[in-house]
């Protein structure tokens, strides 16, 4: 990278989220890390990011279910910063139900963590990044930005959602004439604490080794039968605040092996 860069990731207490941090902040970004919660091991990520990398790093909680915590992170990095030149939206539920049956709060908060969010701190990052005349969003929608599954309505609408604003905001930056790109990132499943969790669930459910339900169960659509790394999802952020992603806006990158080409 060119110069110092602040990045805020949204959710990036664990998982993808966390690993987009690591490498941002291996590349030498300042880095602001979020999540809901406010305790002392949420700062002491930030802590380590900074002694590992000699960068800056923060943590700054807001819940991104509600909109003026999303707006006001944005404000407070930028307070903190000066700006801010990368915004992964990466916050993100789940919850599985047939559609007659799906809880209409759960239906809320999905759409509110893992849509609406991304809108907030867009239109509150948007002004920052056509003042600095540079810009990167990234947003972590899924494979089910593009394609469904049954039982995942909230979930297969707000990534389709993500996609379609990704879309929007990458339009509006070249409007502008500024060298801001938006795009997405269609993971298929990746190995994050959450699906390890999921593995063993699994395993207890089929009486199945761990070998049979990642093969069987977990990974019955993604064709390589091989998870995405968060490492692999960090790379493609890197790619993507790299210059040669300058002309890259308005896409998804999906890292699904094989899954939506089928
Ligand atoms: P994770 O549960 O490990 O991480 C989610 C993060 O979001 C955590 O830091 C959590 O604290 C935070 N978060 C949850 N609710 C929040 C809220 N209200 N406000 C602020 N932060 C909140 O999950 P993950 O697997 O790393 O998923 C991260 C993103 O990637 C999500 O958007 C998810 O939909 C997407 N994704 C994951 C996979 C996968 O297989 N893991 C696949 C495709 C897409």
């Amino acid at each position: 990278m060119t110069s110092i860069r602040t990045a805020v990731i949204t959710g990036s207490t664990s998982g993808i989220g966390l690993g987009i941090a690591r490498t941002l902040a291996s590349d030498g970004c300042n880095v602001v890390l979020n999540s809901f919660t406010d305790r002392k091991e949420d700062h002491d990520l930030a802590s380590q990011l900074e002694s590992e990398h000699g960068i800056k790093a923060i943590y700054l909680p807001a819940d991104m279910s509600r909109a003026e915590e999303c707006r006001a992170l944005i404000g407070k990095a930028a307070a903190e910063f000066g700006t801010v030149d990368i915004l992964v939206n990466n916050a993100g539920i789940q919850h599985v139900a047939p559609v007659e049956e799906f809880p209409a709060d759960k239906w809320d908060a999905i759409i509110a963590i893992n849509l609406s969010s991304a809108f907030h701190t867009i239109a509150a990052a948007v002004p920052l990044m056509k003042t600095a005349g540079w810009g990167r969003v990234v947003n972590i929608a899924s494979a089910h930005g593009l394609t469904a599954s049954p039982y995942k309505s909230a979930y297969v609408s707000a990534k389709h959602g993500v996609v379609g604003l990704t879309k929007t905001v990458a339009l509006e930056f070249a409007e502008a004439r500024i060298a801001a790109t938006a795009n997405a990132i269609c993971p298929g499943y990746v190995l994050t604490p959450l699906v390890e969790n999921q593995i063993e669930d699994q395993m207890k459910a089929h009486k199945m080794g761990r070998a049979e339900v990642v093969e069987k169960i977990m990974l019955a659509r993604q064709p390589t039968r091989e998870f995405a790394t968060v490492g692999q999802i960090g790379g493609i952020v890197r790619f993507l605040c790299s210059p040669a992603a300058d002309q890259i806006t308005g896409t998804s990158i999906s890292v699904d092996g094989g899954w939506t080409a089928m």
